[in-house]
């Protein structure tokens, strides 16, 4: 039952969009204010203020179980649109450090969905809230507040001649991505900035899309590349809904793939995966090629301020913004806002909720910074168990070559649904230490 009277939730894409579902309930009304122009309907074209909807993304079995929770009916209705489903273990070929991981099955769905697709289902289902009101085609200029607590937004619409608005709330969100201005605003108001850890890995995105059949991949929805010690280099190759398939490929420390047709499957042949630059050649290349520079994977401490604005939150990347190599970022997002959602009807505080999402922060970041600081060239601190747990993983790589147990094992860690601890299990490290000893 509403119990407060307004939340306004600044910035449309994912996060923003679960953020508005979460609270939909908890408020008598919810205002949405995006910059760019919201599209209606179900789309496969990527917006402005998401370049990155261009290049492939993955979504985590931890991510569309926290959307279930938010959108239930989400993964059916995907799948009768013709998004690609199957075993989240046994439809997805992954190569790690140059090994084919035998698959098996986890008993969770994987989609292979394009990051429009996806977000305008999103869209779709959010945008029919009855207590919702949306500005879109609007910046958002600044914070509102009295006394150091915070009672609305300053918008500003892109419409010729508009002037500046404030839209008052009980509670604001600023779910505005990676560039969020929240630790500028803080400062404005008298507070501190959030502290910032930051892993430069200077990545470079190169997309293009190609018309494929849906069993191109040999019953696969995703191949994915993973870099390794010996190749920094990776890529994603993933069957889309619409018979389009979105390949990815990526280097890291400033090493790029070209856009062009030649240049990017020159490129894609220097990943250690055979099949990846062969289907490639037999697809038919559909649409202009796309970049996108990521330098360092950023995570912002709200949870380790002393003192924080009362009616502001933060969520999404403008939390955290992982190595996107590692797909986590949208599954991260959802479950925030599923916590947001079992928070709201309380009346969530900000201190309240930054400690509740940082340890589903924690692993993801774990996995990223961990994996990210394998590579010689990435500058960082290798503790000794970061050492520990990069070798052991090798070693649990070369294993799983053969041993869909480990691969099982190893998907539910990377789709967040077992803590990486799970993998020192006795009867695992036993696998690990026999199988990887006599694989490698
Ligand atoms: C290249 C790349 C690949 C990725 N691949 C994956 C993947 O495989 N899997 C995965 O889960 N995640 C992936 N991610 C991360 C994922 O895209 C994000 O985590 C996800 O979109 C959630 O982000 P968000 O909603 O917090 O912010 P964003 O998606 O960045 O959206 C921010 C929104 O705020 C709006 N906005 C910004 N500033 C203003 C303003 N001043 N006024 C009004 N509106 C504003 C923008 O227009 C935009 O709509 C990838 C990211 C990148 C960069």
């Amino acid at each position: 039952m509403a119990t407060k009277d307004r939340a306004v939730v600044l910035g449309g894409s994912v996060a923003g969009l679960l953020a508005v579902r979460a609270l939909a309930s908890s408020y008598r009304e919810v205002v949405l204010v995006e910059r760019d122009p919201l599209p209606v309907g179900t789309s496969t074209t990527p917006r402005t203020g998401v370049p990155h909807g261009r290049h492939a993304h993955g979504l985590l079995v931890g991510g569309l179980r926290a959307i279930e929770t938010l959108l239930p009916g989400a993964t059916a209705d995907l799948a009768e649109a013709g998004v690609p489903a199957g075993d989240m273990c046994g439809a997805i070929r992954l190569y790690a450090d140059g090994h084919p991981l035998r698959q098996g099955t986890i008993g969770e769905l994987g989609l292979a969905v394009s990051r429009p697709f996806l977000e305008s289902y999103v869209r779709t289902r959010v945008l029919d809230t009855a207590n919702l009101k949306v500005i879109d085609g609007c910046d958002v200029a600044g914070l509102d507040s009295v006394d150091g607590a915070v009672t609305g937004a300053r918008i500003h619409r892109r419409s010729v001649g508009a002037g500046e608005e404030t839209v008052a709330a009980d509670l604001v969100v600023d779910a505005t991505g990676r560039g969020s201005r929240t630790p500028r605003w803080l400062g404005e108001l008298g507070y501190a900035s959030p502290v910032e850890e930051r892993l430069e890995v200077n990545l470079s995105y190169t997309t293009r899309k190609f018309k494929m059949a849906p069993d191109g991949l040999g019953g696969n929805h995703t191949v994915i590349v993973a870099p390794s010690v010996t190749n920094p280099r990776g890529g994603v190759l993933q069957v889309v809904e619409q018979g389009r398939a979105v390949a990815t490929v990526f280097g890291i420390l400033g090493d790029a793939a070209p856009g062009d047709l030649d240049g990017f499957l020159a490129f894609a042949k220097t990943l250690r995966a055979p099949e990846f630059d062969g289907i490639l050649r037999a697809a038919e290349p559909i649409d202009e090629p796309a970049t996108f520079r990521f330098p360092a994977s950023v995570r912002r401490r709200y949870e380790r301020l002393d003192r924080f604005p009362a009616g502001l939150l933060v969520i999404g990347d403008a939390i955290c913004s992982f190595n996107p190599q590692y797909a986590q970022g949208m599954s991260v997002s959802a479950m925030e806002a599923a916590t947001l959602l079992r928070m709201a009807p309380d009346g969530v505080t900000a201190p309240a909720f930054f400690r509740a999402v940082a340890p589903i922060i924690d692993v993801p970041w774990q996995i990223v910074t961990g994996s990210d600081l394998a590579h010689p060239g990435v500058q960082g601190e290798r503790t000794g168990a970061i050492r520990f747990v990069n070798a052991y993983l090798r070693r649990l790589q070369a294993a799983a070559r053969r041993d869909a147990t480990l691969t099982e094992a190893f998907a539910r860690v990377l789709n967040l649904i077992a803590a990486p601890r799970s993998l020192m299990r006795p009867d695992l490290a036993v696998r690990v230490l026999v199988r990887g000893r006599a694989a490698r």
